[in-house]
Parts: C-alpha cells; sequence; structure tokens
C-alpha cells in the first residue's frame, strides 16, 4: 500500500513541477520564481517525508492540533513549515516557535498576538496577510478596502514582518470567474507594492490550488498550495 502510495506521490511530484514550469514560462517567469508549498492536512509525516525527500521544500498544516501531533515526525532539515489555516487568537502561543511563516493573519488582534509571542521566543515571524478577495461571508480574510489599513497596523509591530498577501477564492464552476479573482488578488497586490508602506515588503502573492494553480500562475501567483493533486483525494475518517 505504502510503496503504491509513494510511486503516485513521485509521479504527481514530477507532473505538478512541470506545469507549474509551464504556467511560468507562459507568464514570462521561470520555474524558480514560482514556490510550490505543499498543503499536508491529513497526510501522515511518513508520505510528507517522502515527499520532501524528491525535492519538496515547502509543506503547510491548516490546523493547529495536527501539526503539533505530527511535528516532531516532519523531516525539516531542508523544508520549510508554515500555517495556511484560520488561526484563533488563543492558540498562537502553540505554534509561533514552529513555524516559518503564517499565512493567514486576518486581524490586527491576531497579528498582536503573533507579535508578542514572537518577541517571547526572540523571533520575527514572517506572515502574509489574508485578503477575502470573493467577500464571502463566513469565510476568513480582511476586504480589499481595510487591507491598507490593517497593513500599516501590523507594520507596527516589531514582532512581524509582512511578507505579501494570500487568498482562498470562491469555489467556482466556471473557470473564467475564477480568473477574475486571480486577476483582481494580482493587481491589489501590485498597488500596494507600489504605495512602498513602510515595513512592508509584497514578495510573496499566495494564491492557487489543486484545481487551479496553473491559471493562478498565469495571472500572477508566486506560490501556489498544492494539496490534493500530490497526496490524493483526502480521507478524513
Ligand atoms: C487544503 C488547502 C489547500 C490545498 O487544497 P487542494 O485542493 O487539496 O489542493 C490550499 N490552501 C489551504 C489553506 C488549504 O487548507
Amino acid at each position: 500500500m505504502t510503496e503504491k502510495l509513494f510511486r503516485d506521490v513521485e509521479y504527481n511530484y514530477q507532473r505538478i513541477n512541470e506545469q507549474i514550469a509551464e504556467a511560468a514560462e507562459k507568464s514570462g517567469r521561470r520555474r524558480e520564481d514560482i514556490t510550490f508549498l505543499a498543503a499536508t492536512k491529513t497526510v501522515a509525516p511518513e508520505v510528507i517525508n517522502h515527499a520532501i525527500s524528491l525535492g519538496l521544500d515547502h509543506i503547510g498544516e491548516n490546523r493547529v492540533q495536527e501539526l503539533l501531533s505530527k511535528y516532531d515526525a516532519y523531516d525539516l532539515s531542508r523544508c520549510s513549515l508554515q500555517f495556511i489555516g484560520h488561526l484563533q487568537t488563543n492558540k498562537v502561543r502553540q505554534i509561533v516557535d514552529k513555524v516559518d511563516l503564517i499565512q493567514s493573519v486576518d486581524s490586527f488582534k491576531l497579528a498582536k498576538e503573533i507579535s508578542a509571542r514572537s518577541l517571547a521566543h526572540g523571533k520575527v515571524c514572517d506572515i502574509l496577510v489574508e485578503v477575502n478577495i470573493g467577500r464571502e461571508e463566513n469565510k476568513s480574510g480582511v476586504f480589499e478596502e481595510n487591507l491598507e489599513e490593517l497593513l500599516c497596523q501590523i507594520a507596527q509591530l516589531e514582532g512581524i514582518s509582512v511578507k505579501g498577501l494570500m487568498t482562498i477564492p470562491p469555489v467556482c464552476e466556471n473557470k473564467h470567474k475564477n480568473l477574475k479573482y486571480f486577476y483582481n488578488m494580482h493587481k491589489l497586490f501590485i498597488d500596494i507594492s507600489e504605495k512602498k508602506l513602510d515595513n512592508v515588503s509584497m514578495t510573496i502573492l499566495s494564491m492557487g490550488m489543486s484545481s487551479d494553480f496553473y491559471e493562478a500562475i498565469l495571472e500572477g501567483a508566486n506560490m501556489v498550495r498544492i494539496g490534493s493533486a500530490l497526496f490524493g483525494a483526502r480521507n478524513y475518517t
């Protein structure tokens, strides 16, 4: 069973890399300009480590409890560990010393806690601000019109370094609609970059998952978060 799974992951890993390279080239960039982060929820550490042995160098978890339970088993010697899910303020202290970047910051309250806990560990935490580009109710992320103000507030915090933006667009049956969200997000990313806000670096634009990473790269993503296309469909039981 494991042998078969390992071979599937090898095959998928190679294919995804080829697709990333092709989309990068089509959008006037190189393969190295795009970061492939594997979303590892529900995936066993031995499978994650197999992907790391193939060259994968960024993984992301989206649940605090799951990250903690797998933490000692990851081989992180050549791989960065990021947090990509919704993060509750009262759980920040459990992960802040373990992750290299938190992708999903969408409030000043959360940022303040990350900053304080990071400073207590003598570190500055890299973060992305999550944008709710589809303006969906009950979804994390800041609305576009509040982004600049939030960035300016967060930029004052000593324990945080803003590295860019992340989004999870609405699920669309229609690919054209999806492209529009990616396009709008890239435009926002460029607009904010051009404002050259103090202590705000717009380096990473994290968008695109298994079903749409190719389109996301064409529209300007430079980090994609891919789970099921690499590891197979998730089994939550
Ligand atoms: C699970 C997850 C992904 C990857 O989803 P797939 O469709 O399996 O590629 C990306 N981003 C976040 C925040 C996730 O939780």
